[in-house]
């Protein structure tokens, strides 16, 4: 059952019978993880596990940018703002996530030249309005925003502004799925990939989950017919015995995806070991700036100094960010962390798991 036009994936008719398929297939137990957080809130928002058998669990996995990035990265992007002579860029989601000893919000109350941007371009253009200081953008985020931001590298360079600075904090979603798939401590049988990721990188880059681990994957949009349609290609699958990676949103991606974002990408970044908050140092899934573009890395370039990393007690996002425990689960989940005085990421970003149950779930 293909869904490729807009009135189809909002049909409540079409749902209605992909529930009815999922309900008749569904056989046993299973635990699936939608990796990215727009799934997250979407699964939420529409209400899709109130339809779901008993048995299926969707659980919610490492696909928030903001959730996974390190604390000694929040750290880092406190220290820059405290620089003399800079200004940081920055999506708005990070303002509020706490640091060791501080937040970006903190800094700005504090007059630090803290700016919200929504795209990597106004960045750009704020360097070019004050050459006397150096405007930071903090790279958070994955493939999706990876190239756009590799593109401002590439722009300030062939119009010769050196006072534009980038500190990737990127990550890339391969390597995080091949280390969850291995935890002995989480038991997932299906993925639901992210849309979005997978423009860029094509359906293909996930095909070592079906030919190395035979893991059941689809990629899904984020309409609710999107993702029941995505539910009902993984118990399928399940079902059958039959791994694949499905293509289930094909009206937005290709096998290849987009050759020319993960050229530009390239040109910029290469791989490199990156700390994820909850799951440790994964190999080559950062991304670093390349040394012929050495003069935009803020890492290399600034004086960072962060404190030794402190987590806040008790905060479980590193366990929600691997799928192994629910925000309920959290003791300070509804108590001492809300959206008004979030603890930890998953509270702050609005693709937050936390953030995402204490908004939609009553209990
Ligand atoms: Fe961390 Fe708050 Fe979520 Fe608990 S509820 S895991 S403290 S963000």
């Amino acid at each position: 059952m293909s869904i490729k036009y807009l009135e189809e994936y909002r049909d409540p008719e079409l749902a209605r019978r992909l529930i009815d398929r999922i309900h008749q297939i569904s056989s046993k137990p299973v635990r699936l993880m939608e990796v990215c957080g727009t799934h997250t809130v979407s699964i939420f928002r529409s209400g899709i596990r109130s339809v779901l058998p008993d048995g299926i669990s969707l659980v919610s996995g490492p696909g928030c940018p903001v959730c996974v990035t390190d604390q000694s990265d929040i750290d880092a992007f406190i220290a820059i703002s405290r620089l003399d002579r800079v200004i940081v860029a920055t999506f708005g989601d990070l303002i509020r996530v706490p640091g060791t000893d501080s937040s970006l919000q903190a800094e700005r109350a504090c007059g630090r030249d803290i700016r919200v941007v929504y795209s990597a371009m106004d960045a750009l253009d704020i360097a070019k309005q004050h050459p006397d200081k150096r405007v930071v953008f903090l790279g958070v985020g994955f493939e999706t925003t990876a190239p756009t931001i590799a593109a401002t590298v590439l722009t300030a360079k062939a119009a010769g502004l050196t006072n534009y600075l980038v500190y990737s904090a990127h990550k890339t979603v391969p390597p995080a799925l091949e280390v969850l798939v291995t935890a002995p401590e989480v038991h997932i049988d299906g993925f639901i990939l992210p849309g979005h990721v997978s423009v860029i990188l094509g359906s293909n880059a996930y095909m070592f989950l079906k030919t190395v681990h035979h893991m059941p994957c689809v990629v899904a949009g984020f309409e609710p017919a999107d993702i029941l349609q995505a539910v009902y290609s993984l118990v399928s699958q399940i079902h059958a015995g039959k791994p694949e990676i499905d293509n289930a949103y094909p009206r937005a991606v290709t096998p290849e995806g987009n050759p020319k974002a993960i050229s530009v990408m390239n040109a910029v970044f290469e791989p490199v070991d990156a700390a994820w908050r909850g799951i440790g140092t994964i190999p080559g899934s950062g991304l670093k700036i390349r040394a012929e573009y050495a003069l935009a890395d803020a890492a290399l370039q600034l004086d960072i100094r962060v404190p030794e990393p402190v987590i806040p007690k008790g905060c479980a996002c590193g366990d929600i960010l691997k799928g192994i425990k629910i925000p309920p689960e959290c003791a300070l989940y509804k108590k001492r962390c809300t959206p008004v005085n979030p603890v930890g990421p998953c509270m702050v970003s609005s693709e937050g798991t936390c953030a995402a149950y204490y908004r939609y779930y009553s209990q």
